[in-house]
């Protein structure tokens, strides 16, 4: 039966450790890390989302600012605003809420925001430093997953991991980073033929599909590592993973749990992104803009 993997517990360590070179930044002269979250409109997920985001950093000494705009904000609205904090020299990071209402482009919007203080890793250049195997700032569900891995000392070299959902948020950066630690990868997705079997082949299986419990139990093979990146409410309310959590729990070595898993170290590494982000501008020295 499966060791549980706690995201919990571990994000909490990734917290106090931010705390720490927080603090540790401030001391040596540097400035205290600025975190600001754009939220446009009024969907309710997001606005838990944001509240948690806040929360976390002020627990570890980040300044989070929240800028809510209104639902009919336009694109050149937001867009002027990004300006105005990717030339704001205290705000290290600048994070959009996605998702955005229709008359906004995702993806002028991400483009826009400073590659320095991208802390989410979605602007291209980012993208691209991430493929080239030296990423600036990993995205921070794939980088919570990895850091999972880590802290329980799973052995990526020469394993089969398989990746089902090929998003540009989880799915294909998380294949990046478990491809950089020598794994070899396959990336599943809707059109996959026989999921099943290829997921039957898998020492390490990363779910991020959005379908509650889509991958069976019975698909896992015997001492896999599940990661579980999947949070889907159920109409009673509950939450579930993508995995079959408790028939895949009695085949698997490791596994994570949803609540509880991946969801936590999300935040943690959004905090770590933005502690990086803030140290590098403090390495950096001030720009010409800012002296
Ligand atoms: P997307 O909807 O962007 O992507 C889902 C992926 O799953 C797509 O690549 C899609 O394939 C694939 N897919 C859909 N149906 C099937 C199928 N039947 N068989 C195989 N693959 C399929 O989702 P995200 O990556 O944004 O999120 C995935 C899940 O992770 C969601 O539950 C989300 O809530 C959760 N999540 C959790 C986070 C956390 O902090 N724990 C953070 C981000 C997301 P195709 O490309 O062909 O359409």
């Amino acid at each position: 039966m499966g060791e549980i993997l706690d995201g919990k517990a571990l994000a909490a360590e990734v917290r106090a450790e931010v705390g720490r070179g927080v603090a540790a930044l401030v001391e040596s002269g540097g400035p205290r890390p600025g975190l600001t979250v754009v939220r446009v409109g009024n969907d309710p997920a997001s606005e838990v989302y944001v509240r948690g985001k806040r929360t976390a950093s002020e627990g570890a000494g980040i300044a989070a600012v929240e800028r809510h705009l209104p639902e009919t904000t336009t694109e050149g609205e937001l867009l002027a605003i990004l300006d105005e904090l990717n030339a704001d020299p205290a705000v290290h990071g600048v994070l959009v809420q996605l998702p955005l209402p229709e008359q906004i482009r995702s993806t002028v919007v991400l483009d826009r925001v400073s590659p320095a203080k991208d802390v989410d890793g979605f602007h291209p250049d980012n993208v691209g430093l991430l493929v080239q195997g030296r990423a600036r700032f990993k995205p921070c569900t794939p980088h919570g997953v990895m850091r999972m891995l880590d802290a329980a000392k799973v052995d990526l070299a020469g394993k089969e991991a398989v990746v089902v959902g090929r998003s540009e948020i989880v799915g294909k950066p998380v294949a990046l980073l478990l491809l950089e630690r020598h794994a070899t990868v396959t990336i599943c997705h809707s059109r996959t033929r026989d999921l099943a079997s290829v997921v039957r082949r898998a020492d390490v299986v990363v779910a991020a599909v959005g379908r509650p419990e889509m991958v069976r139990g019975d698909w896992i093979r015997d001492g896999a590592v599940v990661v579980d990146v999947g949070i889907n409410r159920l109409p009673t309310g509950k939450l579930v993973g993508d995995v079959e959590f408790a028939a895949a729990k009695e085949r698997a070595s490791l596994i994570t749990p949803v609540p509880g898993g991946v969801g936590p170290m999300t935040i943690a590494m959004l905090l770590f992104n933005t502690l990086e982000a803030a140290r590098a501008a403090h390495a950096g020295g001030p720009s010409e803009k800012t002296r």
